[in-house]
């Protein structure tokens, strides 16, 4: 068997209102009609209240960040010719953390719903948030056994901190995951500015992440696959 990239729409499974379109904007890009499920897109119990990260971006309230934030989300994924679904477990600023079994249930009925072709997940590189989002999702989704292709992202902006993938991989080898990377076609100009575009759409972010804050989204886009070593191809 020889792992090739998938090809044509299929789901992504994004923590953020921005990390599938930092992280594999490229590959939506060349995939039109695909999905990008956002998992921390709804609002909190108190939409007032103002948290650090927010005003950062600009934003008074977390009813404001959370309302402009979904009107970046579908003007970029719009761009790349991909569909936003947004769940409503509130970003791990706001303090009302989910359970990881909570994540992997909605993620469950998302998957029924959207019947797709390929998933593809965060690595869950840095943020607590990733992180649980990558477990929820191993949890829904392994061993499902009906052939759909599970294809892991490494999460944009953290990938290039110093150990942080070395880490991540080193554990997953332990726990019996042996990573393959995954080659997917390289992107062309079209696919490139289309990427560009999109992820200018997230201006609140932008501001906050700082002029070089998000250079990392302009590196290559990389892929995994995982499986025990007596799966491997
Ligand atoms: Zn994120």
């Amino acid at each position: 068997m020889r792992w090739l990239p998938p090809s044509g729409p299929g789901l992504v499974v994004s923590p953020h209102l921005d990390d599938a379109v930092f992280g594999c904007g490229g590959w939506l890009a060349s995939r039109p009609g695909s999905v990008v499920a956002t998992v921390f897109a709804g609002v909190p119990d108190d939409p007032s209240r103002a948290t650090d990260w927010d005003r950062r971006c600009g934003f008074t309230s977390a009813g404001e960040a959370v309302a402009v934030r979904l009107d970046e989300d579908r003007r970029a994924l719009a761009r790349l010719g991909a569909e936003p679904r947004w769940l409503a477990f509130t970003d791990s600023q706001y303090g009302q953390e989910p359970t990881r079994a909570d994540v992997a249930q909605a993620l469950r009925a998302l998957l029924e719903r959207e019947n797709p072709r390929w998933l593809l997940l965060p690595l869950g590189l840095f943020h607590s948030d990733h992180r649980l989002v990558h477990e929820a999702a191993v949890d829904a989704f392994a061993g499902r056994g009906d052939g759909l292709d599970l294809v892991f992202w490494e999460d944009a902006l953290y990938r290039g901190m110093p150990g942080v993938l070395q880490a991540r991989l080193a554990e997953l080898l332990a726990a019996g995951q042996v990573g393959t990377p995954l080659f997917d076609a390289p992107p062309n100009s079209a696919t490139l500015a289309a990427k560009r575009k999109a992820v200018s759409a997230y201006a609140s972010q932008l501001r906050a992440f700082g002029q070089h804050g998000v250079d990392d989204v302009d590196r290559p886009e990389r892929y995994w696959r995982f499986a025990p070593p007596e799966q491997q191809p």
